[in-house]
């Protein structure tokens, strides 16, 4: 018999997966091109061809024994040098090799961290839309989720309530820029509020509260947009990174966690975070995925082919008359469903072989989420859709 945690958890993600099976069940009786599945956020952009090119110099260059086998915990210490140096670069900060633990991906990284801090009953904040996982991510360590209800106007933080949600079990704050599924960049001015209500509960309980900042999205923005770097902020920042969108490689589970000198215990939390790596069982990131990002750190993906589909995407919708923020990164868009209940909505998408996201999955009800990451066809072919669509909910009013 599995735990009554895992009952639960299974009955959690039922909706999504239910929608999954769908799609698939639609494509084989309609044909995969009058399909539009919006549902996955599964990058569409391949690697960059020197993911391959690395991938392959690194299996005919590198000692077996020492490329395939066990290492620190933390990851090679070379590559975290490579990372920390372009980390540095990139944003004016004076990261060392020390301050970086080599993760599988971003939910490897959130995890470790979360099994590193928290103590069962401890309380993490996020700020609803947020990505579902967190759910699991938090109750994995007994840990109690609170959450900070959406500000719908502009999809930043709710620092007001935020203030008020934070108690003397406030372990963590989880925040996530660009975001999924809303397409937010959080400003810097967001985050000096942020900062700031989070140093003064910190005086007021006499706590550490660390700012976890998940950021598999950094590098996927659009018009030019600045993604500030959030441990210049708050010095109990806690960075998250991930290569599965930055670089296109979900499958291949690679991230890393930034732990600044400045932050709390900060030492103790690289030895601690070291050993969680180790006893959850991952030992170590994939050591072949290691090599390959350290020798492609300047690589990106051809963030342009997201850019087209989001500008078709969002402006086809608007012009048909349904309300939307213009994401300024990652690759979802956040719609208003023109039902209280979003579900009647992704349901009667579906009559129109439309897949779509309730918001309810991101604690936001009264929303969609649509990931833009797919040929740039299907969104051309599921406008002309959306269109009827329209006029379908216009006639029931
Ligand atoms: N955080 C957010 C906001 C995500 O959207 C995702 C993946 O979609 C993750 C974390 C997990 O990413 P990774 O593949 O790096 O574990």
């Amino acid at each position: 018999m599995i735990s009554k945690d895992m009952v639960r958890q299974i009955e959690g993600s039922s909706a999504i997966r239910a929608m999954f099976e769908e799609g698939a069940e639609m494509i084989a009786r309609y044909g995969k091109e009058n399909v539009y599945d919006f549902s996955l956020g599964n990058p569409n952009v391949p690697a960059p061809a020197a993911i391959n090119e690395a991938v392959k110099d690194i299996v005919d260059s590198e000692d077996p024994l020492v490329l395939h086998g066990y290492m620190l915990n933390a990851g090679y210490k070379d590559v975290r040098q490579t990372i920390a140096d372009h980390i540095n670069r990139l944003h004016g900060t004076s990261f060392g090799p020390d301050n970086i633990i080599m993760t599988v991906g971003a939910a490897g990284g959130i995890n470790v961290f979360l099994r590193t801090i928290i103590d069962p009953g401890d309380e993490v904040i996020a700020f609803a839309p947020y990505f579902g996982e967190y759910n699991g991510y938090t109750s994995n360590w007994n840990a109690k989720l609170v959450i900070v209800p959406p500000d719908t106007e502009t999809f930043q933080p709710n620092i007001e309530e935020l203030e008020n949600l934070i108690t003397a079990k406030t372990k963590a704050v989880i925040i996530n820029t660009p975001n999924n599924p809303t397409g937010v960049v959080y400003s810097a001015e967001t985050l000096e509020k942020l900062a700031s209500v989070l140093e003064k509960k910190q005086k007021e309980f006499g706590t550490d509260i660390y700012l976890i900042s998940d950021e598999p999205y950094r590098e996927l923005v659009y018009d030019g947009v600045e993604v500030p770097y959030v441990t210049k902020f708050y010095d109990n920042t806690v960075v998250g990174y991930s290569y599965s969108k930055s670089l296109s490689l979900p499958g291949e589970r690679l991230g890393y966690l930034v732990i600044p000198d400045e932050a709390a215990d900060s030492k103790l939390i690289v030895e601690a975070a070291g050993v969680a790596t180790r006893i959850l069982g991952f030992v170590n990131a994939p050591s072949l995925m290691q090599k390959t990002v350290a020798a492609c750190v300047d690589e990106e993906v051809d963030v342009a082919v997201y850019d087209k589909n989001r500008i078709a995407l969002y402006e086809g919708l608007k012009e048909i008359g349904f309300e939307c923020i213009k994401p300024q990164g990652a690759f979802y868009l956040f719609v208003k469903s023109p039902f209280e209940d979003e579900k009647k909505f992704c349901d009667l998408a579906k009559k129109y072989h439309i897949i779509i996201v309730p918001g309810g999955a991101f604690a936001c009800p009264g929303y969609v989420r649509m990931a833009y990451c797919v040929a740039y066809d299907t969104i051309v072919n599921a406008l002309p859709q959306f269109e009827k669509l329209m006029e379908e909910i216009k006639s029931m009013k």
